[in-house]
């Protein structure tokens, strides 16, 4: 297939290079230019501009967040451009909002869109063994079904409105963040009490816990290891933050996510944005005192 990507960032890269495993026609468009570049040398054709991405079957985005779509111009202008039939996939982790107005923008337009945000780190990405989790009308998504399984290990269905794909998105992220936040607090318990955090770290994450939320961020948390930062701290609040919106909206009470939040807000006061949100438990031990 003809394919478009917008977005080649930590996570967009490893999907676009995967899509071209795949072996699909890829026309890229990234901000800054490197990333582009790398792509090419493995077949992708570098867009002079992001409109050439839309003259193609499908059209993937995995922009950082709502103001990069709309500073693009996907929610808009940018689509008056685009080829007759196209189905745009947008990857990124957006507002129930936007997913909304995307949505009926598409729909106007008589284009296609699959929300498809995708549970993995960039590493994960690049393996091709994302979870996506995908959204849109029956007809949009078999169309993209087959581009979807070039990227992930698990492909499932959570709706037909694309936005109920994104809220499953934030809902998942929110427990991430909340298991960061207890481990975070638990580690400091417990080496408050001069007990070993890596002992407690391993019985825990082998044995109730044994799961790779656990394991992984747990890991990274006793380790101290928030660098490089394989999904920054400020993309995790940001996430905190639409699923606080999407609960407003939906006029359910999230207390933890309130909480976390609040904590995201202090570890970037303390200038910790651009390292893994991880470091959210390392922030949480200083407020310990250690
Ligand atoms: P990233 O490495 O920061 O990449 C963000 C991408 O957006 C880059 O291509 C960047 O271009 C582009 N961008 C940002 N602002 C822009 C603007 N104003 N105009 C044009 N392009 C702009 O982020 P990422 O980790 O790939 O994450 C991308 C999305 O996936 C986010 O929604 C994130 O929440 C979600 N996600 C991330 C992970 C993870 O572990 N990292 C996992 C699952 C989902 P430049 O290269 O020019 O900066």
């Amino acid at each position: 297939m003809k394919i478009g990507f917008v977005g080649l960032g930590h996570m967009g890269s490893g999907i676009a290079a995967n899509l071209l495993k795949g072996g699909h026609e890829l026309t890229v468009w990234n901000r800054s230019p490197a990333p582009a570049k790398a792509l090419a040398e493995n077949g992708a054709r570098i867009a002079r501009s992001p409109e050439e991405t839309l003259q193609g079957d499908v059209l993937f985005s995995m922009l950082a967040n709502d103001a990069a779509v709309h500073e693009v111009g996907l929610d808009g202008v940018l689509l008056d451009q685009a080829k007759s039939g196209l189905v745009h996939v947008n990857l990124a982790t957006i507002s129930i909002d936007l997913a909304r107005r995307l949505a009926k923008t598409h729909a106007e337009r008589k284009f296609g869109y699959v929300a498809a945000p995708v549970f993995g780190r960039p590493d994960v990405a690049a393996a091709g063994q994302l979870v996506v989790v995908a959204a849109g009308s029956e007809n949009d998504l078999s169309r993209v079904r087959p581009l979807l399984a070039c990227i992930g290990r698990r492909v499932d269905v959570a709706g037909k409105a694309p936005e109920q794909a994104n809220l499953f998105k934030l809902a998942g992220n929110f427990m991430l963040a909340a298991a960061i936040e207890t481990m975070g607090e638990a580690f400091a318990l417990v080496r408050k009490g001069g007990i070993d955090a890596h002992l407690f770290h391993d019985v825990l994450s082998n044995s109730l816990f044994a799961c790779p939320a656990y394991q992984g961020y747990g890991s990274a948390i006793v380790n101290a290891k928030f660098e490089p930062a394989g999904f920054p701290l400020k993309l995790g609040m940001k996430d905190v933050r639409l699923a606080l919106d999407a609960g407003r909206d939906l006029v359910v009470s999230l207390p933890v996510a309130n909480l976390v939040h609040d904590h995201f807000t202090e570890a970037t006061v303390a200038g910790m944005a651009d390292k893994d949100w991880s470091s959210l438990g390392g922030y949480l031990a200083g407020k310990a005192g250690l």
